[in-house]
């Protein structure tokens, strides 16, 4: 059976008068052995974070595709390994956006932070428009057909399906077409890697919050939950680990 796994991500929030959240959040992970926790903060606050969590691994959000090189204002693998990341985000749908990031970029991100000894959590997802013209199912696919790497394993990678349109606004598909995404996401897995995808867990993530995780977390095929606005305090995130535990 898979574990489930719970990750913060503060997105561009977090300066260091926040690190005591960080502490309380990393309190309640470890009052939580039965699942796995994991908070993506700020590049900045890697660090500090890391030293204030205890065994709850902290991540970053993005990394570059390149080991080092002429790159300004980016940062590597080995960097936010080196400040003390043992996991990274890539292809979240806010760096798709701003930055353009492909599908394809997404999957270099992931083989780069792999190679550099980070887990990965790619995440996939559809527009509103992609949802609302019935093409979420292909879209889905296709990312994950582009940026899944071959030799994904469960050791090291996770999926996590956010529908654009659930990021920051409250509205939330109902956990039976969660679970139905899921499935088949979980499907196109298997034609790619065969029956590792089995072991590979599958976060939800996209308005989550305390009232809502317990329905979402229930369903088949739903590991976990991937959670931005309801992680940036202790007294949001730690009811959604308890609803995971
Ligand atoms: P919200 O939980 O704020 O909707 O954000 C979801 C998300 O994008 C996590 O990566």
């Amino acid at each position: 059976a898979r574990r489930k796994f719970v990750v913060g991500n503060w997105k561009m929030h977090g300066l260091h008068d926040q690190l005591p959240e960080i502490g309380a959040i990393a309190k309640a992970a470890a009052d939580a052995p039965g699942i796995d926790t994991a908070l993506c903060v700020p590049f900045t606050l890697i660090e500090r974070a890391a030293t204030v969590a205890g065994h709850m691994p902290i991540g970053a959000q993005d990394v570059h595709a390149a080991q080092k090189g002429a790159h300004t204002g980016c940062i590597s693998a080995a960097m936010v390994r080196e400040a003390g990341a043992r996991l990274t985000l890539v292809g979240h749908s806010e760096r798709r956006a701003d930055q353009h990031e492909t599908s394809h970029d997404a999957w270099a991100k992931a083989v780069a932070a792999h190679e550099a000894g980070l887990d990965v959590i790619l995440c996939v997802g559809e527009t509103e428009a992609e949802h609302d013209a019935g093409r979420a199912e292909r879209v889905v696919q296709a990312q994950i057909e582009k940026s899944v790497p071959d030799l994904a394993q469960a050791g090291w990678f996770t999926l996590a399906y956010e529908p654009r349109w659930a990021i920051g606004t409250g509205r939330t598909p109902q956990p039976e077409d969660i679970a139905a995404m899921h499935a088949i996401a979980r499907a196109k897995l298997r034609r790619m890697i065969g029956e590792q995808a089995d072991a590979i867990r599958i976060l939800y993530g996209g308005s989550v919050t305390g009232a809502n995780a317990g329905d979402i977390l229930s369903m088949d095929d739903v590991d976990g939950a991937l959670v931005g606005g309801a992680s940036l305090t202790a007294d949001k995130f730690v009811p959604i680990i308890e609803a995971a535990s």
